[in-house]
């Protein structure tokens, strides 16, 4: 069958034997450089975001891309056991992986599907999303001739400019697609949903013009008797700001890992959950001049100690943080000393008495009285605290603590 080629549980055994995802060989050496997971924090997030919009509401844990990072499975199980009704994620590897490791609650697939995965997807219960009729033609056809039942969401495009049918183009168009894919055989149309483009932005008026657009097209589904029980919108800025925009289920992602959308977002406290620790395995007392790393880009203004940590590039710490970020050591901040290699990097402790190999290193997290954000390290190279979780690469293995069904 074709779609043995696609089959996604393949795309599941390669993220099996991915580096630094499985179990850490019990060698007696403790992995000095990890990501530790606070589960207990995700679980209150969860509970914030909810008691916020109300039980009324239902919440769809946004798992994808491992989790932020976070580690898929263990986060979504965490959630559902919070009270989260559903699970979200980007690719159909993501959704068998939660399949495979047990969980029977409401996925939907956000990202595309091809006709031979809508077979697939059905036998494994996984929701999908159609942007358009064409494809959902094709996966009728396919899963009707293997005798199967695909549940689905409609995506509209309201204004984020990526993904779904296009009301604010052709409304007659779009209403007239959706009609016909709810009446599509062995289709059963559960949602309609829509994303927001700017729902972190203090600026509110094109996140509401999206709600206004995203209404229009739920009364004039309603006017042809069309009404999928689920019509949802709500990323976490716009859960957290837009009451307006929560409709049926709220979609957060960042906010569940305590992670502000924007700094511009307020609304609830969040608990960071994710931290990563490592350790120095050098320490050396170094004179005036002493260049540090690659390119010598670094060199020392007076005499001073520099100590190495096992982190580096290859594990999502961005070579951009290079003579720019800090980590903690023995409560206090150090500075990243030249580049950032692929498996060290070089921190300058000079002004921090004591430090010794084998200390332990906040990379990102708190420490004491200090903390280092995901904010801050995103900060320093332009980009959002999503993708330096979300960026982690799978050599770090992660400790999971508090769980709170241990
Ligand atoms: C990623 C994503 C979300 C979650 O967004 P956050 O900003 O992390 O809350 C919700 N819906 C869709 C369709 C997404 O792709």
């Amino acid at each position: 069958m074709a779609y043995d080629r696609l089959n996604p549980s393949m795309d599941t055994g390669s993220i099996d034997s991915a580096p630094g995802t499985g179990p850490i060989p019990e060698t007696g050496l403790r992995p000095l450089t990890r990501v530790v997971v606070d589960l207990s924090a995700i679980a209150d997030n969860v509970r914030a975001l909810q008691s916020l919009c109300g039980e009324e509401t239902a919440y769809m844990a946004v798992v994808k891309a491992d989790a932020y990072g976070h580690g898929a499975v263990r986060v979504a199980k965490t959630a559902l056991a919070a009270g989260s009704d559903f699970l979200g994620v980007a690719r159909i590897s993501e959704a068998v992986q939660l399949r495979d490791a047990g969980i029977t609650a409401p996925v939907l697939l956000f990202g595309d599907i091809l006709p031979d995965q809508a077979v697939y997807a059905a036998s494994r219960d996984i929701r999908v999303t159609f942007f358009d009729a064409d494809t959902a033609a094709a996966a009728s056809r396919a899963v009707r001739s293997a005798g199967l039942t695909l549940k689905a969401h409609i995506k509209v495009d309201t204004g984020m400019g990526r993904l779904g049918l296009t009301p604010g183009v052709d409304m007659a168009a779009a209403i007239r697609d959706i009609a016909a894919i709810t009446a599509m055989e062995g289709i059963d149309i559960e949602g309609v949903y829509t994303h927001f483009a700017n729902a972190d932005s203090p600026d509110t008026r094109h996140a509401l013009e999206q709600v206004a657009l995203f209404s229009k097209v739920k009364t004039a589904l309603a006017a042809e008797n069309i009404a999928p029980p689920i019509f949802h919108a709500a990323n976490s800025a716009a859960a957290m700001t837009l009451p307006r925009s929560r409709f049926d289920m709220i979609r957060p992602g960042i906010a569940m890992y305590g992670l502000p959308p924007s700094p511009d977002t307020r609304g609830i406290v969040l608990r960071p959950a994710l931290s990563i620790r490592s350790a120095v395995i050098q320490i050396k007392q170094v004179p005036k001049g002493f260049p540090v790393s690659y390119g010598s880009t670094y060199v020392t203004d007076k005499p001073t100690r520099i100590a190495t940590v096992p982190i580096g590039y290859a594990d999502g710490y961005s070579r951009l943080l290079s003579s720019r970020a800090h980590m903690l050591v023995n409560g206090q901040r150090a500075p990243v000393a030249g580049r950032v290699c692929m498996d060290f990097t070089m921190i300058d402790v000079g002004h921090i008495p004591g430090v010794r190999t084998g200390d332990d290193v906040v990379v990102l997290g708190s420490q004491g009285t200090e903390t280092v954000s995901a904010d801050e390290l995103a900060n320093h190279i332009q980009t959002i605290n999503y993708e330096v979780v979300a960026g982690l690469t799978g050599r770090i293995p992660t400790r999971y603590i508090k769980d709170p069904h241990d």
